[in-house]
């Protein structure tokens, strides 16, 4: 196996748990390597670090993938995997979607499954995972032989590590499995179109703020600001919220959202808005419409570190504008999923909306993302949804 020696100091971080290495911390590369295939991380004096795939593309060479000295093979794969079900397992998620592994958060670098019922979705972030494909379909064969495997790669992660996407079944689907899935989530059942959408067609990530949100819906009317397939409104309406505006810029979300309200028979109190939030909100105020529970799940606004300060003027503006849309006693559910605006960043930028809006909300919770999406002490990036729920 090639052997890839690190610049003096550089294996101190890898010791201390964040398993990136970067291109410049590499002095050395010594042996025959292939792009994509795991080598040897050695330090400085020669001292066994770990292993993991390189790359030379990306600034980030190499993730590693283990500091034991065991073969990176379908084996491996394979208990990785099967530690991270175990998990999921004694987490007792509800419904039968959920993230079967997350990258880091697993162990497994550059890799994100998730399972919509029987149907595993791989998506691969980087090259040795793409490439490590038969390992890591093999491994979800032995673990879920009834499933069927959805391949769904990233293509900004597929540029950036210079692989091909591929999207589609891997081999012929299960009969009964076809390219919509409907899940369970709590009470409430959610279409998912596979292949197309955000992330890998839902946003697992929001499922126990959801069920935050539906614990305080009762009787209140709801605003589902950036709602893309309703599925908080779902949640909110069937937990006996009157009824739930949806406001999103996406048609092809708002239509799904509508299949979703239909599919848990909530369509008659919802009314769904294709509009530009940052607008919908502004009318909404001059119109003086007034909710009891608003939603504010918006897109990363930022994924650079150099623009957290222009994002927060986004999350700013929306949240400022969310709390002069309350009732006395309404309930705020806000969210920022941009990993550089992390929960202190957020609540600041909240504490300066409330300022603005002369409102004193109190903070009833503080949220984030759900537990098939965990978080590594030693590796921040691995976090990256934050929220509050604050009520006036
Ligand atoms: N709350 C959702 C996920 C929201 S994802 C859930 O739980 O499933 C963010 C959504 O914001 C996407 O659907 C996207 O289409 C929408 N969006 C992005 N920019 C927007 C804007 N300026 N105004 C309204 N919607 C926007």
């Amino acid at each position: 196996m090639a052997r890839l020696i690190l610049k003096r100091g550089a294996e101190r971080r890898l010791r201390a748990g964040h398993p990136w290495v970067y291109r410049g911390e590499i002095a050395d590369l010594k042996g025959k390597w292939s792009a994509g295939e795991a080598v040897d991380v050695l330090a400085a004096g020669g001292q066994f670090v770990g292993r993991g795939f390189y790359n030379p593309r990306p600034t980030l060479a190499c993730r590693l993938l283990t500091g034991e000295d065991e073969p990176i093979d379908g084996a491996f794969v394979l208990r990785r995997l099967r530690t991270a079900y175990g998990y999921r397992e004694a987490a007792a998620l509800v419904g039968d979607a959920y993230r079967l592994c997350w990258s880091e958060g697993d162990g497994l670098p550059g890799l994100v499954v998730d399972r919509y019922g029987p149907v595993s979705v791989v998506q691969s972030l980087t090259l040795g995972m793409s490439r490590a494909m038969p390992w890591i379909a093999s491994a979800l064969a032995e673990l879920f032989p009834e499933g069927s495997i959805y391949r769904l790669d990233d293509s900004t992660a597929a540029r950036i590590e210079g692989f091909e996407v591929e999207r589609g079944w891997l081999a012929p689907p299960h009969p009964d499995h076809a390219d919509e899935i409907v899940v369970t989530e709590g009470a409430c059942r959610f279409a998912v179109a596979l292949g197309s959408g955000h992330k890998t067609g839902f946003y697992l990530d929001q499922r126990e703020n959801r069920r935050a949100v539906a614990a305080v819906a009762g009787g209140r009317r709801m605003l589902d600001a950036f709602s893309y397939t309703g599925a908080f409104a779902c949640h909110g309406l069937r937990a006996g919220a009157t009824q739930a505006l949806l406001i999103d810029s996406s048609a092809e979300a708002l239509g799904l959202a509508r299949r979703n309200l239909e599919l848990n028979g909530l369509a008659d109190r919802a009314e769904l808005r294709e509009a530009n939030a940052f607008d919908a909100l502004r009318e909404l105020e001059a119109a003086r419409r007034r909710f009891g529970l608003i939603v504010l799940d918006p897109p990363p606004f930022t994924r650079r570190k150099d623009a957290v300060e222009a994002a927060a003027r986004g999350y700013k503006e929306i949240n400022l504008r969310a709390l002069r849309l309350l009732e006395p006693g309404g309930v705020l559910a806000t969210f920022s999923c941009s990993h550089h605006v992390t929960p202190a960043v957020f609540e600041a930028v909240c504490r300066d909306a409330a300022g603005d809006s002369g409102i004193q909300p109190r903070v009833i919770s503080t949220l984030g993302q759900a537990r098939d999406h965990p978080v590594l002490l030693t590796v921040p990036e691995t976090r990256y949804l934050t929220g509050l729920l604050l009520q006036v």
